[in-house]
């Protein structure tokens, strides 16, 4: 995903202080020089590495680096401070109306993202126990009104539009944004909506006339939160869009699109500290629930691969069966044993918690092994459940009782090698084994955690 290089060479830099009982001036120098560049490769806006670099280098030749104990770390722990920084510090979230309904706009050029995200925006708020509505005023573009009346559906949220029936994908429905927006605000409100919704019309590049348009709905209807969304891949050029649009219609916050993109991130370190308004919102994917808050901080740990366990954990948690997870934290307090039932219930579990690799892309020393998560198979977690369900009764609670003439058995029933049974066994006894260490208080090792 994005970041990959920018986090490579980071971490490459940082390897060189590891160990070092003293950093000279040369040192750091060198570090900073190496950090600038990995950062300009990333394409982040050249005056915001400007001054991320004078304010690391500033504090590393400071009493805080050469007092440490470990002043290689150290250097790493400044350098994290500052990209949270520039990310934006604190996480903000959507501030709601005292007097609802909260009316939230999205702004940004043609193809950001913005219909997209109305949808996941929509999706997320209702989960939450909101009753947002959406109003389809980006009336520009051929088929924008449909996408959204579909991505309405697809979250279960209702959809104002200007012309009810427009179905053809030639058909632009006409009329006027502003007015739809109003009459849409005015029918949420009827209707007793706490949010409302504006997708708007995106523009090629930045275009005064509908940037014009985007400022008129906006005092029209006194938007709460105008969020300018952007896409994370456009490179250098994100800086003066986003200075176009703060100038043009004064966003409140941004949204980093296509995430999930080969992107090297650059927009998403610059736009932040070019227009001191905070990233709220990342869009990873096409999907309605690729979407997450923005965490500076987190974001920060990942780039600098120290890990984003606390989004890891948020995910589980989400999707997590709360029954199913208070029966096996139950069997940990009764030191029950752990059986390859339990083990089949975990990986049926995390494989509604998403895929894998986006989970497992997510701890700490992740980006160390790229390697293996893209091999990863996640197939192969069907192959896992067949296995499993071939076996007894008897045998998936004891398996020490598994000679060669059962696995044989359930390798033909489950249509594996017989070495693919062996493995999984091989597996479970691992995990069974640490499930027994974590009952017992300890925590597993996590990889990469080492000190630098
Ligand atoms: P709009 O013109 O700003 O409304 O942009 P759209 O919402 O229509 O999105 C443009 C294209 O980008 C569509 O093909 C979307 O499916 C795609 N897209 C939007 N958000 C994401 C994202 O977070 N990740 C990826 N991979 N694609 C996205």
């Amino acid at each position: 995903p994005v970041f990959n290089s920018l986090s490579d060479r980071l971490t490459a830099t940082f390897k060189n202080l590891r160990g070092k009982g003293r950093l000279t001036e040369a040192d750091i120098d060198g570090t900073a020089r190496e950090i600038r560049r990995a950062l300009l490769d990333a394409d982040v806006a050249v005056p915001v590495v400007r001054e991320f670099i004078a304010r690391v280098k500033a504090r590393s030749l400071g009493s805080e680096v050469s007092e440490a104990l470990n002043p290689g770390q150290q250097v790493v722990k400044i350098v994290n401070e500052e990209l949270v920084g520039i990310l934006g510090g604190q996480t903000r979230e959507l501030q709601f109306a005292k007097h609802p309904p909260t009316i939230i706009m999205l702004a940004g050029l043609q193809g950001a993202g913005k219909t997209t995200l109305a949808g996941k925006l929509a999706y997320r708020l209702k989960n939450q126990g909101h009753t947002p509505m959406l109003v389809a005023c980006d009336l520009q573009r051929p088929n924008a009104v449909n996408q959204l009346q579909v991505g309405g559906g697809r979250a279960g949220v209702p959809v104002y539009a200007p012309h009810p029936g427009v179905s053809s994908e030639a058909e632009t429905p006409t009329g006027d944004p502003v007015q739809v927006a109003r009459a849409g605000v005015a029918e949420a409100r009827e209707k007793l909506h706490d949010v409302v919704i504006i997708d708007t019309a995106g523009r090629l590049g930045v275009d005064t006339e509908l940037m014009q348009q985007a400022a008129d709905i906006k005092s029209a209807v006194g938007a709460h939160e105008v969020l300018f969304v952007i896409d994370a891949m456009i490179g250098q050029d994100a800086v003066t869009t986003a200075q176009s649009f703060n100038e043009g219609v004064d966003f409140t916050g941004v949204v980093l699109s296509k995430l999930d993109g080969d992107a090297r991130g650059g927009a998403a370190l610059s736009v932040a500290s070019v227009t001191g308004k905070p990233v709220m919102y990342a869009s990873t994917g096409e999907g309605l629930k690729d979407f997450e808050v923005f965490h500076p901080d987190r974001m920060a740990r990942r780039i600098l691969d120290m890990g984003d366990v606390l989004s890891l954990i948020e995910q589980a948690e989400a999707s997590w069966d709360k029954a199913e997870a208070a029966k096996m934290a139950q069997k940990f307090a009764d030191q029950e044993d752990f059986t390859l039932e339990d083990f089949l219930a975990q990986m049926q579990q995390l494989k509604k918690m998403g895929s894998m690799k986006k989970m497992l892309g997510m701890m700490p020393g992740a980006q160390g092994m790229r390697q293996q998560l893209e091999q990863f198979d996640e197939s192969s977690i069907g192959r896992v459940e067949a296995i499993i369900y071939s076996m007894t009764p008897h045998e998936r609670v004891a398996p020490k009782i598994m000679n060669g003439s059962r696995r044989a058995r359930i390798a033909k029933g489950s249509g594996v090698h017989v070495s693919e049974v062996n493995q999984l066994l091989e597996r479970f006894a691992q995990a069974q084994k640490m499930m027994k260490k974590m009952a017992g208080g300890g925590m597993p090792q996590m990889p990469g955690g080492g000190a630098m």
